[in-house]
């Protein structure tokens, strides 16, 4: 039976039980992260904390314990469970009080869960996949990791329909992120992706793949692209916690270059697989 975080307190599933009046359930009034887990380490374990307090700060919610403790917290879920090869999935919600928009009383604490998914480690993926387009629809507040996730799972389930692997989200044609990545374009071998700011995730893969491209000399624009110029790229490629680099083929029905992975894209890849804790062998 596997092992839950349940605020400070480690427990069974059979032992969890979650408020109806969970201001999770009612509002999505919380926020999470997702930390993968490589030969049994957890990586870019304490950038994951960070965000997961800075979102917390962003919604006005103090979490009872500190980064610190949650780290230690997280790296004993991982041991408990015997995962080797997955991930960590970390919640806090604003906790349970009857259903008021407005903040509950001082009395209320958030509540803290957390779990364990177990699956192969891979490294980076070769075989590319394609985007839908779809307008994003989100509010003007992207840079915080919420549990409000409506808006994405409409653009993903669209795209996913449709046999794609991911939406490419864009505001009015300029493109922003995907619906739970990063999107990355390359043209005349220079990196254009969105700049940090409120209407995307400030991803962790983004920024290992930020230093990657320091560690190669590789040029980078952090300025928005048009959607109309995604389609004329060399190569494309999404990043995430969870499947790393991942190089596009085509978006709305266009190849991109000649449909394989290019030479910025495979480079990026092997660089990113180089920082894993455990090598891991290619898919
Ligand atoms: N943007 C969104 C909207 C996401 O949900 C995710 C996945 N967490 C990302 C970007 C990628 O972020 P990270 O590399 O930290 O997983």
């Amino acid at each position: 039976m596997s092992t839950y975080l349940l605020n400070d307190r480690f427990v069974k599933d059979d032992e969890i039980s979650i408020s109806i009046e969970d201001r999770g359930y009612y509002f999505g009034d919380g926020v999470y992260e997702v930390i993968r887990v490589y030969g049994g380490t957890l990586f870019t374990a304490e950038e994951h904390i960070a965000r997961l307090y800075e979102s917390a700060a962003k919604i006005r919610m103090q979490l009872p314990y500190g980064e610190e403790e949650m780290k230690h917290k997280i790296e004993q879920l991982v041991r408990d469970n015997g995962i080797d090869e997955g991930h960590v999935y970390v919640q806090a919600t604003r906790g349970a009080a009857p259903r008021v928009h407005q903040f509950p009383g001082e009395d209320i604490v958030p509540v803290i869960t957390g779990y364990t998914k177990a699956y192969p480690a891979t490294a980076s993926q070769h075989e590319p996949v394609t985007l839908k387009s779809v307008e994003d629809i989100r509010w003007m507040r992207c840079d915080i990791k919420s549990l409000n996730l409506l808006a994405n799972v409409m653009a993903k389930q669209e795209a996913y329909e449709e046999g794609h692997y991911e939406a490419l989200l864009h505001r009015s044609g300029t493109v922003t992120e995907g619906s739970s990545s990063n999107m990355f374009g390359v043209k005349d071998g220079v990196i254009h992706t969105h700049p940090v700011s409120n209407f995307i995730l400030n991803g962790i893969t983004r920024r290992v793949v930020m230093e990657c491209c320091t560690e190669l000399d590789q040029p980078v624009i952090e300025e928005p692209m048009a959607l109309e110029d995604v389609y004329n790229m060399d190569e494309f490629f999404m990043t995430s916690t969870t499947n790393g680099i991942v190089p596009v083929s085509a978006i709305d029905g266009k190849q991109i270059g000649d449909g394989r992975p290019g030479p910025v894209t495979e480079a990026l890849m092997a660089a990113f697989d180089r920082k894993l804790p455990v090598p891991v062998e290619s898919k």
